[in-house]
């Protein structure tokens, strides 16, 4: 099959011929007709989390919101068949241990992040292995694209868990998200369904025009304005219900705990980079004294996709509409080349093999 292989960090990848996967007994292979580019992807091929293990070698396929039809499955597997349209959520877990069977399988024991880490070869391939494909594929509604679907992968779930399972959004209620990619587009469209008031802080007017169409009913050009927090206390009349950082640097996330009113909720889906090594500064006294939620949120389990299938049913989500590019699997390193300085709008989706 053609794949485009990692080489060493920061060089483009090699779109090369490298030997089909064979599915594991538990598991099974996906023809993948569409997958997302991702700021995670980025993250990899730049060598930001060597620290979480995440740390990709010559020969390793990034890649890990794919979407298509299972074309094998290993001899333990019951409730996935052959031709069955799938979704694939990046968090993998073994589906037996006792964080799986308890709801949280998105934090398994044992979980995997596919494309991320050597053991778990990614999407930017013509095929992917998918381990534990009886707990980990996401069978999708009748009538949905591939391309549609890709970013339920890892994006657009990943804003709904933080949004819908971890914090307590509201009708009424001001969500501010701090970082309008992939992810914070994704968490205006999602709390805008859920009934709150969205402001969307960024730094380029390109992506705050696209968080307005997406429901933001306020945004902060960040680079803008002195105090991008203060702006947005103002805006909410005394701080924000709920704050988002997507993207897990220093500035942003403090900006986004300090855009909160008190007994507001943080949700941190943006995992740092190299210079910060897992750690930020945050303002504890401020989130002691206003008694501040910090809420970490990781990916989703595969068992809560229904939640997001019936909106997508009666069209109060769209997970298509932040689908902004259509690439090749040639251009996966120019994407990710453009990531470095923020260019690309929206999510990019890998669509010719
Ligand atoms: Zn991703
Ligand atoms: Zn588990």
């Amino acid at each position: 099959m053609r794949a485009a292989v990692f080489t060493d960090y920061g060089e483009p990848l090699d779109v090369r011929e490298v030997d089909d996967p064979e599915p594991e007994p538990h598991g099974a292979v996906v023809a993948v007709e569409a997958c997302g580019v991702c700021r995670s992807d980025w993250h990899a091929w730049q060598g930001d989390w060597e620290w979480r293990g995440l740390d990709p070698v010559p020969g390793h396929i990034l890649g890990h919101e794919p979407a298509g039809h299972v074309v094998a499955v290993g001899e333990e597997v019951d409730g996935v068949s052959e031709g069955d349209h799938v979704a694939v959520p990046f968090n993998l877990g073994d589906g037996s241990c006792h964080l799986c069977r308890t709801g949280h399988s998105n934090i398994c024991e044992n979980r995997q992040a596919l494309g991320l880490q050597p053991e778990a070869p990614g999407a930017f391939a013509e095929q992917v292995p998918v381990p534990h494909a009886d707990h980990n594929l996401v069978t999708l509604p009748e009538g949905v694209s591939s391309v549609d679907m890709a970013g339920l992968g890892c994006r657009f779930m990943t804003a709904f868990h933080g949004l819908a399972h971890r914090a307590d959004v509201g009708a009424g209620d001001w969500f501010v998200v701090h970082g309008c990619g992939g992810v914070g587009l994704s968490a205006v469209q999602i709390a805008d369904a859920i009934g709150a008031n969205v402001v969307g802080v960024d730094l380029m007017d390109e992506k705050l025009d696209f968080a307005e169409e997406q429901g933001a009913v306020e945004t902060v050009n960040a680079s803008e304005v002195e105090d991008p927090a203060a702006e947005v206390q103002a805006i909410t009349d005394g701080g924000a219900d709920v704050s988002m950082d997507a993207l897990g640097i220093e500035t942003t996330c403090r900006n986004a705990v300090k855009s909160l009113g008190k007994t507001g909720q943080h949700v941190q889906v943006g995992l740092t980079t190299k210079e910060a090594g897992g750690n930020l500064p945050l303002p504890t006294d401020e989130m002691v004294t206003a008694e501040i939620d910090f809420l970490g949120a990781l990916g989703m389990p595969p068992e809560r996709y229904d939640e997001i299938f019936r909106m997508v049913a009666t069209g109060k989500l769209d997970p298509a509409a932040i689908i902004t590019e259509r690439i090749s699997l040639d251009e996966v390193s120019g994407v990710l080349d453009d990531m470095t300085d923020f260019e690309t709008v929206g999510i990019p989706v890998i669509d010719e093999f």
